[in-house]
């Protein structure tokens, strides 16, 4: 089969790699239909973090292939959606909500395990990691919305219920990339009033307000917190999302939380958490990766009764073979989010 290799930073070619088969009696084997690249990968692409050269990818849906004896509630045929870390559910670790720190867990595309940007995967623990999507014939559209289950929906979800969104609340977002966007969405799914989107992007802007933020915060540092105070009569926000994982970010987070109010964070920290300046407003910071399989169930039957439309980040595509284009726009900022369709 053919899927994407990553080589180094700013690196990324369309390779052969052996077709995947049954290892364990609990794997499926997948044939990804929908991928993309997620922020965490351009970390990788610029070099920022660091990627073993090899597979890489690790958001997807596709069609069931083949499963193992042991495989329950997934049969050859599903559409399924793959959260972006395989899990036994049933550990200590995710019985208590970390399902990325699961005793049997790991990741997609991690330069050995089969990853989400190639044409098949296997994946392991298949029926407590895999979702099937009821229905068949689902539109394009559709597909896309599904696909940001597998991680960017999940994400933006994960701030909202990390910090505790209510029905009611002012929550201020703080990043409008494609996690932010969601988180914005989410938002407004748990019961928020108002959402204050911090974004100075145009095309950003207006997803945002699609998506129901109220207000649009274009300024930065100082200005931002002054300008989020400003609309909340100097209180601060109910409830902060932290969508980006600068210092800068972070830092802005922290100033406009309101006093008593937890910040939740998903961006990954690339900066020191200034803990000792909101220790003060008794301020929290909860977040951390989704735990996306827990969250999929809830978000899918919204997304199929259409009351939501995650898809809409998508603004750039194109297939395998063009993988590196995906990468750079993104880098780029051209596009907020780059789809990569894999199967037709
Ligand atoms: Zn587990």
């Amino acid at each position: 089969m053919r899927a994407a290799v990553f080589n180094g930073p700013g690196s990324i070619d369309v390779a052969e790699r052996p077709d995947p088969s049954i290892q364990q009696p609990t794997d499926a084997i997948v044939r990804v239909v929908l991928a993309c690249v997620c922020g965490s990968d351009l970390w990788y692409w610029r070099g920022v973090s660091s990627h073993a050269v090899g597979s890489i990818g690790h958001e997807f849906i596709g069609t069931v292939e083949a499963v193992g004896a042991e495989v329950e509630g997934i049969a050859v045929g599903d559409l399924v959606i793959a959260p972006f870390i395989f899990s036994d559910m049933s550990c200590p670790h995710c019985l208590n909500g970390s399902t990325l720190s699961c005793l049997q867990g790991g990741n997609f595309g991690d330069g050995e395990i089969d990853g989400g940007q190639g044409e098949i995967v296997r994946v392991p623990l298949a029926g407590t990691t895999l979702v099937p999507v009821p229905g068949a014939g689902h539109s394009d559209d559709m597909l896309k919305s599904l696909l940001t289950l597998s991680d960017v929906m999940a994400t933006g979800h994960h701030a909202a219920v990390s910090a505790g969104v209510t029905s009611g609340d002012t929550v201020a977002v703080v990043g409008d990339g494609a996690v932010g966007l969601s988180a914005v969405l989410a938002s407004r799914r748990l019961g928020a009033e108002r959402v204050i989107a911090l974004s100075r992007h145009p095309e950003r802007q207006k997803l945002a307000l699609e998506f129901g933020a109220t207000e649009l915060v274009e300024e930065r540092g100082e200005a931002a917190t002054q300008a989020v105070l400003e609309l909340t009569a100097g209180i601060g926000a109910d409830a902060t999302l932290e969508c980006v994982g600068t210092a800068q970010s972070i830092a802005t987070a922290g100033a406009i939380a309101r006093p008593g109010s937890t910040i939740g964070i998903v961006g990954v920290p690339h900066g020191q958490v200034p803990f000792a300046d909101t220790f003060f407003h008794n301020v929290g910071w909860r977040g951390g990766p989704a735990p996306a399989r827990i969250y999929i169930p809830d978000l899918l039957v919204d997304v199929l009764s259409e009351s939501i439309n995650p898809g809409r980040v998508f603004d750039f595509e194109t297939d395998l073979d063009h993988i590196a284009d995906a990468y750079q726009a993104m880098d780029e900022r051209r596009a907020i989010k780059s789809l990569i369709r894999v199967a037709s």
